[in-house]
């Protein structure tokens, strides 16, 4: 889609809003005269913004206005700005679709930002913040009000964490298999297992070095999260020496929360659980995805959900800590009937967090490689909107929330917890809360400036065999501290 701009140069904006309304169409920028043919022409003059948007002979017009002065320079202008470009391209798509996306205008991967961002300012409840989130926004009630309950975590999490308190990441970049719409681990994921003995000991090396430089800026660690990959793939004696290593590095003496993710059942054994247990972690993911054998298989997904009970009650028995669930809408072969048992299922086996993602079609993906493209969004949605009316019921509050890119239907992963039981780790992530210190392959270490706001990145490598040949995160993010 041929993208001309007028009076401005939000390019991010325009293709944000593009790829909301329509994924598939890939940006393409116009200079000179007005293009002919399928566009959007986004102009901007003084503080009204409009849309002119043409396809298959159809032409839709938007416009947007700011209520009061814009300012003359900086962040707030542009940000306000953006949202007016945003905003006329919206009405003008919604003319020509006949019906708006699940987000409305918003476009950004972390809409509880803004949400909390207005309860904070505002001093006001869930309520007028969802109101807001519609009205401002065009977020669909629904949304919205997911929106407004996941910023009262978020502000309850931002009084528990002190100043100095970060969150420490730990990624195992290794699995039995590769799910089909996996773009995390490479697509070599059995063979890369050969490099796990190498891929430790330069886990440990960085975990040695964060620990001092953590140290010597005075940070403590709020909460610890395994991820990956599946942590679970190592051995009990392998988890035990990173584990170890991580208590002699770091001040755990603030530490309220320890997740791993065990998110492959297959990986669950008794003599793991008890080596986490006594390691302090007190979460644990276990993944079932769907609790259908039949889209298990189709998923790469080596495992039944006959294998996801077992691991189930193993954990019980070995585990005291919390348990989350991932279920995800949207899969291959699945249906809305079929989704609705595995939630059942779920349920019943009484977890205190329920994730609830939406497929997202990743490129680096088997199921994209495969020309699966994004999956229809109405069966997505109809998954979607069961959980959602049966969770609540169920004791179940959504505490976090983020969107992806290239999802079914343009739709949110939620996280939902029983009271008191929500993830720290979670919310204070997804929210940049605080400043994460990534360790491992894929590690993206994230140091939060909370008076300015700005927030510096550091990207360990993605894969272990160049992670294992890399200094990782460290020497970068020394520079940054100072
Ligand atoms: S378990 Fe997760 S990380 Fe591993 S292959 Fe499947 S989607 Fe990828």
């Amino acid at each position: 889609m041929k993208i001309y701009l007028s009076g401005h140069e939000y390019r991010y904006a325009a293709e944000q809003a593009l790829m909301s309304f329509f994924p598939e169409l890939r940006p393409e920028y116009s200079e000179g005269a007005e293009p002919e043919g399928d566009c959007v022409i986004l102009a901007l003059d003084g503080a009204k913004a409009s849309a002119e948007l043409r396809l298959n002979g159809r032409t839709a017009r938007g416009e947007a206005e700011a209520d009061g002065a814009v300012p003359e320079s900086g962040t707030e202008r542009d940000r306000l700005l953006q949202k007016l470009v945003k905003l006329a391209f919206f009405r003008a798509a919604v003319e020509l679709r006949g019906s708006a996306p699940p987000w409305g205008a918003l476009t950004g991967v972390r809409p509880v930002k803004l949400a909390a961002k207005y309860m904070r300012q505002t001093g006001l409840g869930p309520a007028e913040t969802a109101g807001y989130m519609t009205e401002e926004y065009c977020v669909s009630p629904l949304r919205a009000e997911l929106c407004a309950r996941a910023a009262e975590y978020s502000q309850k999490a931002d009084a528990e964490l002190e100043e100095n308190d970060v969150l420490l990441y730990v990624g195992i970049p290794f699995c039995p298999s590769r799910c089909s719409y996996c773009s995390f681990v490479s697509s070599s994921v059995e063979k890369s297992l050969a490099l796990i003995g190498d891929y430790i000991e330069a886990l440990v090396r960085e975990i040695r070095a964060a620990g001092q430089l953590a140290a010597k800026h005075g940070m403590k660690i709020a909460a610890v999260y395994f991820g990956g990959g599946t942590p679970t793939t190592l051995s009990a004696r392998e988890l035990d020496r990173l584990m170890g290593e991580l208590a002699d590095s770091f001040d755990l003496s603030r530490l309220r929360e320890y997740t791993v993710e065990a998110g492959r059942p297959d990986t669950v054994t008794g003599e793991k659980l008890e080596t986490l247990r006594r390691r302090g972690a007190d979460r644990i993911s276990i993944n079932p995805q769907t609790m259908n054998d039949r889209v298990l298989a189709a998923i790469g997904r080596r495992h039944t959900a006959g294998d996801v009970l077992a691991a189930y009650a193993l954990t019980k028995e070995h585990f005291p800590g919390d348990i989350n669930m991932d279920l995800i809408a949207g899969l291959p072969e699945d249906s809305p009937d079929s989704f609705r048992r595995s939630l059942d299922a779920v349920l019943g086996l009484g977890p205190e967090n329920i994730t609830v993602h939406t497929l997202t079609m990743k490129r680096s993906s088997r199921l994209s490689a495969e020309g699966g493209g994004i999956p229809a969004g109405e069966a997505a949605a109809e998954m979607l909107g069961h959980a959602y009316s049966v969770l609540p019921g169920a004791g179940f509050s959504p505490y976090y929330l983020y969107r992806q890119k290239f999802s079914a239907g343009g739709f949110e992963n939620t996280g939902w917890c029983l009271r008191e039981h929500e993830s720290l780790y979670n919310i204070g992530m997804m929210e940049e809360l605080r400043s994460v210190i990534a360790l491992g392959a894929g590690g993206a270490t994230k140091l939060v400036h909370p008076e300015s706001g700005k927030i510096d990145r550091v990207f360990n490598k993605k894969y272990p065999y160049e992670y294992i040949a890399s200094p990782g995160c460290v020497p970068e993010l020394e520079k940054l501290l100072g």
